[in-house]
């Protein structure tokens, strides 16, 4: 899972019991064991997107392919090698508003590549969908501006909706010409992280693919640089106007909540550079075939991201000298790939073939910005169509989850087959308990989304103990070296979860039509306008 976060009882005998007696027994707890067990071995030192333990990962997710007689989907070879970009900020970064310097990593934390002066246009949220009520943009000219926007999206919106509007609020702000950005953080966004970890962050290392041309892919290329700024920094722009930080920050924060934007009167002025190292990194991706030559053309892509955050560089805290730095990732994303490496089994040892064909696919540079799969979207590695998108990123797997949340099922035909899928496991499908981590756009399948593909993204849920264990992994284990195999994983949970998404996989597959969006889904007209919609049922 990309950062910021992220679910029925056993109805079929354990696992366990059925391998006394049955060779082909299914999917096992000890299968998704042993790949885990490897995957998030210190060994493999936390496969970060183009270091060595991810390339070695790659490798046993291509011979567990070729093992499980999948065909090699990239010109007979497994690896799509996506060219990257290496972006190290340099320490030059410089912000002045009204001639006045703010302090990088203390006033405000400035990034990108290139140097922007101009006018600051306050924007409120920044968001201009009209038929969603959403007019931010309406009365202001961005044109050769910087713009100051709140983080996130009115409160009360659908959070999938909201998740995307605010993921694609630099692009739009700078396909209408808007040459700098300025982000004021709301009240919710200071308590979901604090300063101290937007600081702990700020002179990271990013990752991009690149173009053909060998320049990093961007984008919102009029937009190069931008600042994040902290709550004292964000007053000073608000100086000297009609209304104060805090009456806008009061005002966001209510339900509905839109401030209204308004010229600020003031200039500001934003720079930084930085080096660029290229690299690659492998997707890897199998094929298996269909049986249906009518629908030949038409994939379904089962999706996870094999690559995790790598090694810790700065330990803090008492005992740092000594502290575990390996990010191993057994939940995320070891767990994924386990799902989809056993879910890919299951399908491929079935008696019959799916009539449609179905690419596994372990991408890379999830961590970084969900590049591989972006990658993978936009270079396509076979002829023909991808129609349908599962992906699996970050299933919660220490408790018996008796509910998952199917982001995305809403939106297409694709629900009726989820819960068709869950139901046989007793599984239910329950809401977005965190509608504000934006969940459904930081994992790879909204990449496919953006190409206008449905697909759909299963969390287990907050049912029973679901709550309590998800909240403690997020809390206590998410991207640090303790999210290893110490945790109390519920093997048999597991298995279960790659059993739902192998029948979900499995159904798409031999649906008698590829999957539609509905005609009054936000995302089909958004990103799919012209492709026929199914009607909600
Ligand atoms: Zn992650």
């Amino acid at each position: 899972m990309r950062s910021p976060y992220l679910a029925a009882a056993l109805l079929l005998a354990p696992a366990g019991i059925m391998a006394q007696s049955t060779p082909d027994q299914g999917v096992t707890a000890k299968a998704i064991k042993a790949h885990v067990a490897f995957l998030a071995d210190d060994l493999l030192e936390g496969r970060d997107t183009g270091s060595r333990g991810h390339q070695v990962a790659a490798r046993y997710v291509a011979t567990q392919f070729e093992a499980m007689g999948l065909t090699p989907a990239v010109k007979g070879d497994w690896y799509q090698n996506v060219p990257f970009a290496r972006v190290q900020p340099k320490d030059d970064a410089e912000l002045t508003i009204n001639g006045r310097a703010f302090t990088h990593k203390e006033d405000a934390v400035i990034s990108g590549n290139g140097r922007a002066e101009a006018d600051i246009l306050f924007g409120g949220f920044c968001l201009d969908k009209p038929e969603l009520g959403l007019n931010d943009l309406r009365d202001l000219k961005v044109k050769g501006k910087i713009i100051a926007c709140l983080t996130g999206f009115p409160k009360g919106m659908p959070s999938d909706i909201g998740a995307h509007l605010n993921a694609d609020k630099v692009r739009v702000l700078s396909a209408r010409g808007a040459i700098g950005y300025l982000s004021i953080r709301t009240l919710e966004r200071e308590k979901q992280r604090p300063w101290a970890r937007v600081i702990a962050t700020a002179d990271d290392a990013s990752v991009n693919w690149l173009n053909a041309d060998g320049t990093p892919y961007d984008a919102a290329p009029n937009i190069k640089v931008m600042a994040t700024l902290d709550r004292a920094a964000a007053a000073r722009l608000f100086d000297g106007t009609s209304r104060s930080l805090d009456a806008l920050l009061a005002e966001a924060d209510k339900k509905g909540g839109k401030p209204k934007g308004f010229a600020l009167g003031k200039r500001a002025m934003i720079s930084r550079s930085v080096g660029i190292t290229p690299f690659t990194s492998p997707n890897v991706i199998g094929l298996l075939p269909g049986s249906d030559p009518a629908v030949a053309h038409e994939y379904v892509l089962v999706m996870g991201h094999l690559d995790h955050i790598g090694i810790r560089t700065s330990p803090t805290g008492p005992d740092a000298a000594n502290a575990d730095k390996i990010n191993n990732g057994a939940m995320d994303n070891a767990a994924g790939i386990a799902t989809l490496l056993e879910a890919a089994r299951e399908m491929a040892k079935a008696p019959t073939r799916p009539r449609r064909p179905v690419l596994f696919a372990a991408v890379t540079g999830e961590e970084k910005g969900l590049l591989g799969a972006d990658y993978l979207s936009r270079f396509p590695v076979v002829d023909g169509q991808i129609v349908g998108v599962v992906n699996l990123d970050m299933p919660i797997l220490t408790y018996d989850f008796t509910d998952v949340i199917a982001f995305g099922a809403e939106h297409s035909t694709l629900g009726p087959l989820v819960a068709t899928a869950t139901a046989r496991d007793a599984v239910k499908l329950s809401p977005d308990p965190v509608p504000e981590e934006g969940l459904f756009t930081r994992s790879d399948h909204y990449r496919f989304v953006q190409r206008g593909i449905p697909s759909v993204f299963l969390v287990t849920g907050y049912a029973g103990d679901g709550a309590k264990a998800s909240e403690a992994f997020l809390a206590d284990h998410y991207h640090t070296p303790s999210d290893d195999l110490n945790l109390p994983f519920n093997w048999e949970a597991g298995a279960k979860f790659a059993r739902i998404n192998s029948l979900i996989a499995t159904e798409i597959a031999n649906a008698p039509e590829a999957p539609r969006w509905y005609a009054d889904s936000f995302f089909g007209k958004t990103f799919a306008p012209a492709a026929p919609k199914a009607k909600r049922p």
